[in-house]
């Protein structure tokens, strides 16, 4: 019998009103392992009930002892690290070690939201008028609200709840239901690290439960990350109901390989960054423009490598890849190639029709390498999601960085060269949030800001770092006289500084 899931709300599991639930498959097998509730409307009115009575409390502690909360809570991540992998192979099918790195991105957000009480530090001016200063703070937005991903069920969570909540705002979150136990283990040690009841909620559920958070009044903001239809409907109808939104799109990334790059480390690059977590991830590189002469010498390398790669569970320490997270998908990846086929780019490795022994249900494909892929085509234009590389060639620089350019997403572009000019004309010109100079997945780090640029981000901040603070706290400033201070009557002009 698969294991029935349920909601985290007040700081206890709860089963939700709404009688649905859906189903939670171990993609290596493709069996069902658990049963998910998916929230009504009112189930996540009750969360966020919560999380509005839990605010004053939360937001009136220093932001000091919020942040010795965030030091507990890094710790009990750390030491639960295993657990914590093992949930989300089991549920999303990447590899281990894959598993751990993304964990760990994560946990370094909660590292940069144990110094709130620094970032929090507001700016102070004296005698901005005669006896008058002024100095702004920085305050938090109330009951905060997220809906995230399947790809990464811990790190893009912990993009956000730990500056959240160090700024001293409440939240509930809702996950992807197709990788739902991560989270709720995350809201479990975040209690125990002293994060009070109510403060973080977990709502499983699907679109009814994201339209409920989306139009509640009682939510300040909303924190997506997802795809692009999706982000753009979220994005419209939060901000149409007032809220502050930040909505993490889709990526079609590109990475410029020059005919001057180290080629060797270009192709570990590309390796890594299309087929790396199955290309499941919105860094991944999905096409490689090659420009001038390095078409050929890629495709040389490329071939032999993507043949040779080790495609298993992801329980297994040998597999350099797992299989995609459902059936459903794992068709559409592969839809996908045989339309590129069909559109008439050269399918130089064909990952399809792959079976593993002992593994026969599983979502298996292969990695696929295209050749000779032109702007036009379907593959090109879309976000596919799997391990799927496209090869553009290109005459020159200029064709490349425009060609970057003119595609509708933007969230990560990289370059790879030796020459000093061409990198920096490229950081500087190209449309995209995230750059690498010879670094194929740009991803910034937790005190630094992530996000997109074009249709691969809907709002004005990013994720964590300064943005995630500026994010999550709204802006006021004071000016203050105190009454012993020259005194000049009513003033009926607008006042100005002498
Ligand atoms: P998705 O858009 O299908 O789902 C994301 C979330 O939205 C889930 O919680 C889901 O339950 C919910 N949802 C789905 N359809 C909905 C609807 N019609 N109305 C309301 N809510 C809905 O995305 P996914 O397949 O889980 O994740 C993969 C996508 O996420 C890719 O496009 C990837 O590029 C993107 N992604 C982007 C970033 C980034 O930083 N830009 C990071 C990770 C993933």
């Amino acid at each position: 019998m698969p294991e029935t899931l349920y909601h985290f709300v007040n700081g206890a599991r709860t089963a939700g009103a709404s009688g649905q639930f859906g189903d939670v498959f171990d993609p290596a097998t493709g069996e069902v392992t658990k049963r998910v509730p998916m929230a009504s409307a009112s189930d996540m009115a009750a969360a966020i009930a919560a999380a509005e009575a839990a605010f004053p409390a939360w937001a009136a502690q220093t932001p000091l002892r919020r942040a010795r909360v965030m030091f507990r809570f890094k710790d009990l991540l750390e030491r639960h690290v295993e657990e914590l992998i093992d949930l989300v192979v089991s549920e999303h099918g990447k590899v281990r070690e894959d598993a751990r790195g993304s964990i760990t991105r994560g946990i370094e957000v909660v590292e940069f939201a144990c110094g709130i009480p620094h970032l929090l530090k507001g700016e102070f001016s004296e005698n901005v008028g005669t006896s008058i200063d002024s100095w702004s703070m920085r305050q938090p937005l109330g009951v905060c609200g997220a809906i995230a991903p399947f790809n990464f069920p811990v790190m893009v969570p912990l993009w956000t709840i730990p500056v959240a909540l160090a700024c001293g705002n409440t939240f509930v979150m809702k996950p992807s239901e197709k990788v739902p136990s991560a989270m709720l283990r995350i809201a479990e040690l975040a209690k125990e690290a002293g994060v009070p009841d109510g403060v973080l909620n977990v709502v499983n559920g699907g679109r009814e439960a994201v339209d409920a958070l989306l139009s509640d009044p009682r939510v300040a903001s909303i924190s997506f990350v997802g795809s692009e239809p999706v982000a753009r409907y979220v994005y419209t109808t939060g901000t149409a109901h007032g809220k502050r939104v930040q909505a993490l799109a889709g990526a079609k990334n590109h990475m410029v390989v020059m005919p001057d790059a180290d080629l060797d480390l270009a192709v570990d690059g590309l390796m890594g960054a299309a087929y790396g977590s199955a290309g499941e991830r919105c860094m991944a590189v999905s096409v490689a423009v090659a420009v001038g002469g390095a078409g050929d010498a890629l495709i040389d390398r490329l071939v032999p490598r993507v043949q040779g790669l080790k495609v298993g569970p992801g329980m297994d320490p040998a597999s350099e890849m797992g299989p995609l997270v459902t059936r459903e998908h794992r068709d559409k990846v592969s839809a996908y190639v045989d339309e590129g086929v069909r559109e008439g780019a050269k399918l130089v490795v064909d990952g399809r029709g792959l079976k593993l022994q002992g593994y026969e249900g599983g979502n298996w494909l292969g990695g696929c390498l295209f050749d000779d892929v032109t702007p036009e085509m379907k593959i090109y234009r879309e976000e596919i999601f799997g391990p799927v590389l496209s090869v553009v060639r290109v005459p020159d620089f200029e064709t490349a960085l425009n060609l970057t350019n003119a595609h509708k997403f933007g969230n990560g572009a990289a370059i790879f060269t030796r020459d000093g000019d061409a990198a920096r004309e490229f950081s500087s010109r190209v449309s995209a949030g995230m750059v690498g100079v010879n670094v194929p997945i740009p991803v910034p780090m937790a005190f630094h800001s992530f996000g997109g640029w074009k249709a691969s981000l809907y709002g004005d901040l990013h994720v964590h770092g300064p943005d995630g603070v500026r994010f999550f706290t709204k802006l006021k400033t004071v000016s203050s006289r105190w009454p012993t201070g020259i005194r000049s009557g009513a003033e009926f002009n607008m006042p100005v500084s002498r």
